[in-house]
């Protein structure tokens, strides 16, 4: 079955009368292009039905958009299968080959990011322009990757003993399932798929089950750029922690690049030490933004906007406690919550929405719960607060002033919430800053550098960004410490 839709009808595909388990296509914008959206599994270079369907929901409206093929167990070992199979001749193709691919990614991407930035914001809920900024940041993989591919560096040393040499050269590790969360649907699949392809491994994508479309696009571009058959499949196990756990019990799968929560990533962890697979973790976030009392408070106030809303809140990377000298929290504060009470709540697609809704209504409760619990421990709300009526997974921008022993300082809200405690020293500032066992991002804001880097080395996190509201950049390793995960 196939509906064609022009670019500003767009939007009627949100209409349930349109779901279906078949292809989807939309005429690229003012009609110079027509790309079909796929919802088939992919695997061995082939769009192939699964065992049943999933629909896929537009969590601004809880319409059904398209309804995507789940896979069986069946399906799941055909992947595993294609990737093994292909994995001897792709390890060997030229780097060159290798990186001219991923560079047609890139520009097959750049030149369908409108289409794909509505996709994102259809399915995952979030605003157009974040949608649009994580397209341009997704696509970089690619390109930044397909640049590295012809770089793989080697080493040749003097063994100490001076009677020999030694060689260090790099290979392709194998079979790589690659696991990736809702929150950045293209972001943490190209941030997988681009080194994988460079490297020369073959692959498993698994998506999120709340967003496959904007990972089915991307593969499908992928095809059109020229990676052979069996080098990168997709599936979207019928049943995800058995077959993902049957998978990586497999021994032609060799490696985990997994990003999610740390719950579920502990779990993963464990069943990859059955087989000892090499695994990349990037799991969830706490993160600290520490507002000494000699920054910059505009400069804060900016900055704080864009480490707390970008992406609705919904970020690993997100700012989730306010750390705030005593003596100017009363100014930043005031100042933060006049920025977070201007912001238009509405549809990711309407026009200058700047909140979109979470991507689901379960996501949507779980923060509520969060802030209303933590009402109850004492937190004095300044602004939100309340679950809007009406439809839609909806929740608006929230501050809320709390005390050090309050409970949802220890969770990742992932939604718009922003609870704000105050310090007295630098010291009790890094005291409450560490107070997690997440640790893969703070933010340190101080207009003496000194200052500002001392406390950023006592922060037990991967990255700290320091007067700025944003860190990740595709050049960048990008990973966490304590429970926020392994690897770079
Ligand atoms: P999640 O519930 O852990 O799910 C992530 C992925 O794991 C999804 O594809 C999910 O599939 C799959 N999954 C769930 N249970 C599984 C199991 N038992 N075995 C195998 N796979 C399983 O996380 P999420 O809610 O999608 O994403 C939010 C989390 O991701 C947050 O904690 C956030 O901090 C973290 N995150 C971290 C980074 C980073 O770089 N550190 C970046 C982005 C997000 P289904 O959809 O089928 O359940």
């Amino acid at each position: 079955m196939c509906v064609l839709l022009k670019s500003h009808w767009l939007r009627r595909i949100i209409s349930p009368s349109l779901s279906h388990s078949g292809i989807l296509a939309i005429f690229g914008w003012r009609m110079l292009t027509s790309v079909q959206l796929k919802t088939d599994l992919y695997i061995d270079g082939a769009w192939v039905k699964g065992e049943k369907t999933l629909p896929v929901h537009n969590p601004a409206n809880n319409q059904v958009i398209a309804e995507v093929q789940l896979a069986g167990d069946k399906e799941c070992e055909a992947a595993v299968t294609a990737a093994h199979n292909a994995f001897p001749s792709w390890a060997k193709t030229a780097p060159r080959v290798r990186a001219e691919i991923l560079r047609k990614a890139f520009e097959l991407m750049v030149a369908e990011s409108d289409q794909i930035a509505k996709i994102i914001s259809m399915e995952n809920g979030k605003v157009l322009s974040d949608a649009k900024g994580e397209v341009a940041y997704a696509a970089e993989f690619f390109r930044w990757f397909s640049e590295e591919a012809v770089r793989t560096p080697g080493d040749f040393r003097a063994a100490p003993s001076g009677d020999k040499r030694i060689l260090v050269t790099h290979q392709p590790i194998g079979v790589s399932l690659l696991i990736t969360p809702w929150n950045f649907p293209a972001a943490m699949a190209t941030r997988k798929i681009g080194p994988a392809i460079a490297a020369g491994c073959t692959m498993i994508l698994k998506p999120a089950s709340e967003t496959p479309l904007t990972a089915l696009w991307i593969v499908d571009i992928l095809e059109r750029a020229g990676v052979p058959k069996g080098v990168v499949n997709l599936i979207l196990p019928s049943k995800t922690g058995e077959q993902i756990s049957k998978m990586l019990h497999d021994p032609r799968v060799r490696n985990l690049s997994f990003t999610g929560s740390t719950e579920v990533g502990r779990t993963l962890l464990k069943e990859s030490a059955d087989h000892v697979l090499r695994t990349s973790m990037e799991l969830g976030g706490n993160a600290p933004f520490v507002v000494l009392e000699d920054a910059d408070i505009e400069e804060a106030v900016k900055g704080a906007m864009i480490a707390k809303m970008r992406n609705g809140g919904a970020a690993c990377t997100a700012a989730n406690r306010f750390i705030v000298a005593k003596k100017i929290a009363n100014e930043f504060t005031t100042k933060f919550a006049k920025a977070m009470s201007d912001l238009k709540v509405a549809p990711g697609l309407e026009d200058g929405a700047q909140l979109g809704a979470s991507v689901s209504i379960k996501e949507r409760n779980k923060i509520a719960e969060l802030v209303d619990s933590s009402v109850k421990a004492g937190g004095t709300l300044t602004i939100g607060g309340q679950v809007p009526t009406g439809e839609g997974a909806f929740y608006p921008a929230t501050v809320i002033e709390v005390n050090k022993e309050n409970p949802i300082l220890n969770h990742e809200v992932f939604g718009p919430v922003a609870p704000v405690v105050t310090f007295e020293t630098d010291q009790e500032a890094i005291a409450l800053a560490n107070a997690t066992e997440y640790g893969l991002i703070s933010y340190v804001y101080s207009q003496d550098l000194k200052r500002a880097i001392r406390t950023a080395e006592a922060i037990e996190s991967g990255m700290v960004a320091i007067n700025r509201g944003v860190i990740s950049d595709p050049a960048a390793p990008f990973g966490g410490v304590k429970q926020s995960g392994l690897d770079r």
